[in-house]
């Protein structure tokens, strides 16, 4: 079974402001290396556009209608210090959902072994009521939910190693208790949450917060004493990876020394557990990476793991 990739044009419709990180240049360093030949096994397709009903599975009500309210006829608005709506925002945002649910879909159904949802804005910081951190709608939960209420799953575990602390993830699923959320991040760092502390009602919310300058062979001990070790205890019946790629060493925003290799292996290393726990499930949804060349080059090394499952 081969490996299903996803995206759409519409993540080239979310515009940001001269010099902002999170810029649509971005999708052409990921699809320019996935034009590469070695990546001619890729299963392709379009994102679905989902429904602000599939926003509704992570979010207020409040929420979704204050971003489809906010949503620009022309120009770029400004939602917080960091965060911003073009014209294409709220279809870029509802592609990334749809993306992230057909994922989930294919997946479950047996037509893909895997998937990687390559498209943008990321979702991370999106909380039940708020959007944060480049992020409108939280993908990644979208997914987790959809795969609960409507395909019956019991448990997923969502892995998220963008440098960044996901508080809208861990926001979303502090209550919840079938959704293991395991984060690896800077600390201190935007946006200040995810202490070892921070473990959710059910103690289903794990925060590795890392000093800066932390490397691979730190990370890859993380993973493998922690992380491994922790989702598969949890037995998850799909895991979810909150892909971003700037824990980099070449990454602008954050200060942690990663390589593109390190990504492959920290691929591996999680469908390890999902060949042992739930058949290989594994659904990546792309969140950060902002230098171009090293966001390209790590998605590369990512996806071709994926693609030897
Ligand atoms: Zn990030």
């Amino acid at each position: 079974m081969a490996t299903l990739y996803l995206t759409h044009p519409d993540a080239l419709r979310h515009l940001t402001p001269p010099g902002h990180p999170e810029r649509v240049e971005r999708m052409g360093a990921i699809g320019r290396v996935l034009d590469d030949p070695r990546f001619a096994g890729l299963m392709r397709q379009e994102a679905p556009l989902a429904g602000l009903d599939s926003a509704r599975l992570a979010h207020s009500d409040r929420h979704v209608d204050a971003i489809a309210a906010a949503s620009p006829a022309e120009g770029i608005v400004q939602l917080d210090p960091d965060t911003w709506m073009s014209p294409g925002s709220l279809d870029a945002a509802l592609r990334a959902a749809g993306a992230a649910e057909r994922a989930v879909q294919a997946v479950l159904a047996g037509e893909a072994a895997n998937a990687f949802c390559g498209l943008r804005p990321p979702g991370h910081h999106a909380e039940i009521d708020k959007a944060m951190g480049f992020c409108l709608f939280n993908q990644a939960a979208i997914a987790a939910r959809r795969a609960i209420r409507d395909h019956g799953l019991e448990r997923v575990a969502i892995v998220d190693w963008d440098v960044h602390h996901g508080n809208g993830t861990q926001d979303i699923f502090w209550a919840d208790p079938s959704v293991l959320y395991v984060s690896t991040h800077e600390h201190p760092l935007y946006p200040g949450t995810g202490a070892r502390s921070e473990r959710g009602e059910h103690d289903t919310i794990l925060n590795l917060p890392l000093p800066a300058g932390t490397d691979g062979a730190a990370y890859r001990e993380v993973f493998e004493g922690i992380v491994v070790p922790r989702v598969d205890a949890f037995q998850p019946d799909l895991i979810i990876i909150s892909a971003g790629f700037d824990a980099h060493r070449r990454d602008p925003l954050a200060n942690l020394a990663l390589a593109a290799e390190d990504f492959g292996w920290m691929t591996r290393a999680l469908m390890d557990v999902a060949d042992h726990r739930c058949g290989g499930r594994i659904v990546s949804v792309l969140e950060g990476g902002y230098d171009l060349a090293a966001l390209g080059g790590s998605v590369a090394a990512h996806v071709e793991m994926l693609m030897q499952a």
